[in-house]
């Protein structure tokens, strides 16, 4: 699926998002949004251990949680876990039971929401597909 491309620039994406370009803002904002990606707070940290070996987990965390809040990343709950998502736009997710990849779909941009919402003013729907990827199916012999 097609994300629109944003700003090469992690300073200027985080500045015109109203966020002060900290050190440790421009790390995240740089191996997540370069592309589209689905992360843990915990992967976050892994990743960024090597070249920031003083970064905590609990800065990594809140340091997710400012961009988030600032509109560049939306969280949401996949078997448990708290996933980053760079991809801010609508969309439906599927997530492999075996290996646990997730992977995004595109949700026809158009929400069908049921009749009990008739009086809602409804801002977003997410899907999650659940399945078995075709990478874990083992082939038949
Ligand atoms: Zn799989
Ligand atoms: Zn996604």
């Amino acid at each position: 699926m097609n994300v629109t491309p944003r700003s090469d620039d992690p300073h200027a994406l985080l500045r015109a998002h109203g966020l002060r370009a900290t050190p440790q803002r421009v790390a995240v904002a740089q191996l997540l949004l370069k592309q589209a990606m689905h992360a843990t707070p915990r992967e976050v940290y892994t990743k960024l251990k090597t070249d920031f070996p003083s970064m905590s987990q609990n800065t990594v965390y809140l340091t997710l949680d400012h961009l988030e809040k600032a509109g560049l990343l939306r969280r949401f709950h996949i078997a448990g876990r708290v996933v980053f998502d760079s991809n801010t736009q609508m969309h439906d997710h599927a997530c492999c039971s075996r290996c646990g990849r997730i992977m995004d779909l595109a949700s026809a941009g158009r929400i069908d929401s049921p009749d009990e919402l008739g009086k809602w003013q409804v801002e977003g729907q997410s899907r999650l597909w659940s399945g078995v990827c075709p990478d874990c199916i083992q082939p038949p012999r």
